[in-house]
């Protein structure tokens, strides 16, 4: 039987037709946009989730429910930082999912975190809402595992609750993907360190008052391997010292990304985390959950914009009939949803595996490569799917697809991905 019922979204009211329990479609009054079947807003009946993912989804769904897609529209033209986002997740402790419960946190898993990340993004922030809060969920991580009881308390206290927030700064113009051989260099002197170098490509060191920053303390020609010899530290950007310049690009533009260029910047020396020379090693401990919780960010964008595909395609009318009716228009996105899924067993069945110990990097490295690529496709066949409207700002799908770019880019490219897969499980030559 058909009925007809209103529900409330973000801050509109929405008239939704049903087929006896399901939703069939839905549509805000007087706009075209509606949300409905597997294209559901945020639905939450993955029967793979556990309940505590399960609950998780309904309690992000509900503060990203207070974020509608025109608030990213805004953000996205006035190039301000999602505060708003922050300190709602802040204030009902979502930042501190995957911190210790001393500190403040929740201590679930990446499993958790993950769905979370992909709500985030599939309520329509896409990377921008993301990337808000992503440094947050699980960049502290080697301080979590080898930080001291006052360095935790001091760092971790505040950024689950909101009043700081941090970057990441590894990434350097001269040395890309090559990472041990970063240029950026640390000396001691007495109770401080100097540092002094650039890095780029780190995103809201324009709005975080902290930064996590992998140097060098002792010369590539005086380590046994490149991985030795690399410091990590937790320490105040220093304004009067760092030199903080935006780079203007192509997407995501609410978010910062910056080149930092420092000389004679004096950290503390109790900012070091862990043992001096082993900040690599330290820094591998947050690789792999990064990467799955990037990879769930893509999957997010992946269903917003297919979600956002079906419902223009069983409403607009060419020819006398739903564009959906035919074929080139529907495989495509069925094809869509299926590598969608396929990647998202993956990404938590990576999520999984890390929880419970695994240190290996093949799922997480093949779960951010699988979803990158699905949500990549599914962005862009939403902007054909929606024809001249694809390109409007009105559907939101040109954002999708300007930010989808970013998990095919970073922390780690599709090609080094590839590397990794080449050599460590298909036992092939390493070819650089
Ligand atoms: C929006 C955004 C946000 C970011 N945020 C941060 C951040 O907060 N902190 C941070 O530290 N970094 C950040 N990054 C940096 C990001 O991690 C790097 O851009 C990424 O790791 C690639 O490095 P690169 O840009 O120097 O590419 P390069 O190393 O110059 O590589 C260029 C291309 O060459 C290919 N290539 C290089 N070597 C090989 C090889 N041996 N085999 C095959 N292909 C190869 C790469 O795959 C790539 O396609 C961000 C980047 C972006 C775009």
């Amino acid at each position: 039987m058909l009925c007809t019922f209103s529900r409330v979204v973000g801050n509109k009211q929405w008239l939704f037709e049903t087929h006896s329990s399901r939703v069939i479609h839905g549509s805000v009054t007087g706009l075209r946009c509606i949300h409905a079947r597997a294209t559901e807003f945020l639905q939450n009946n993955n029967q793979d989730w556990t309940d505590s993912q399960k609950t998780i989804r309904e309690a992000i769904t509900k503060i990203c429910s207070r974020f509608p897609e025109e608030y990213w529209v805004i953000r996205d033209e006035t190039k301000e930082f999602p505060h708003e986002l922050h300190k709602a997740l802040a204030q009902d402790g979502w930042l501190g999912i995957c911190m210790p419960t001393k500190y403040g946190g929740s201590n679930l898993g990446i499993a958790e975190a993950a769905v979370m990340m992909q709500t985030i993004s599939e309520s329509g922030g896409g990377m921008t809402a993301a990337s808000s809060v992503h440094m947050n969920i699980f960049g502290l991580e080697p301080v979590v595992k080898f930080g001291t009881h006052e360095q935790k308390q001091q760092w971790l206290v505040p950024l689950i609750a909101g009043k700081e927030k941090a970057c990441f700064g590894v990434t350097e113009p001269n040395t890309g993907l090559d990472t041990l051989r970063l240029q950026s260099y640390a000396r001691r002197d007495g109770d401080h360190y100097v540092l002094s170098g650039q890095k780029i490509w780190i995103s809201t060191a324009q709005n975080a008052q902290k930064i996590l920053i992998l140097v060098r303390t002792t010369p590539l020609n005086e380590v046994k391997k490149p991985s030795h010899g690399l410091s990590l530290f937790y320490t105040d950007i220093d304004p009067s010292v760092v030199e903080i310049t935006e780079i203007p690009k192509m997407g995501r533009a609410a978010v910062d990304s910056n080149s930092l260029f420092f000389d004679n910047w004096r950290v503390p020396a109790w900012h070091l985390i862990g043992q001096e020379n082993e900040g690599f090693k330290m820094i591998l401990h947050g690789m792999n959950a990064e990467r799955i919780l990037i990879a769930a960010e893509a999957l997010g964008l992946g269903y917003a914009a297919l979600r956002r595909a079906a419902i223009y395609a069983n409403e607009r009318r060419v020819f006398g009939q739903l564009i959906g009716k035919n074929q080139a228009i529907q495989h495509p996105l069925a094809d869509s949803w299926m590598k969608l899924e396929a990647a998202r067993l993956v990404v938590y069945h990576a999520a999984r595996l890390y929880d419970q110990g695994h240190t290996g990097g093949e799922y997480a490295n093949a779960a951010k490569y699988l979803a990158a690529e699905a949500a990549f496709e599914s962005c862009e066949r939403a902007i054909l799917v929606h024809g001249g409207m694809g390109y409007a700002r009105e559907y939101h799908v040109e954002r999708y697809l300007r930010e989808v770019f970013i998990p095919r880019i970073a922390p780690v490219s599709r090609d080094m991905i590839c590397n990794y897969i080449g050599e460590r499980i298909l036992g092939l030559p390493k070819s650089y």
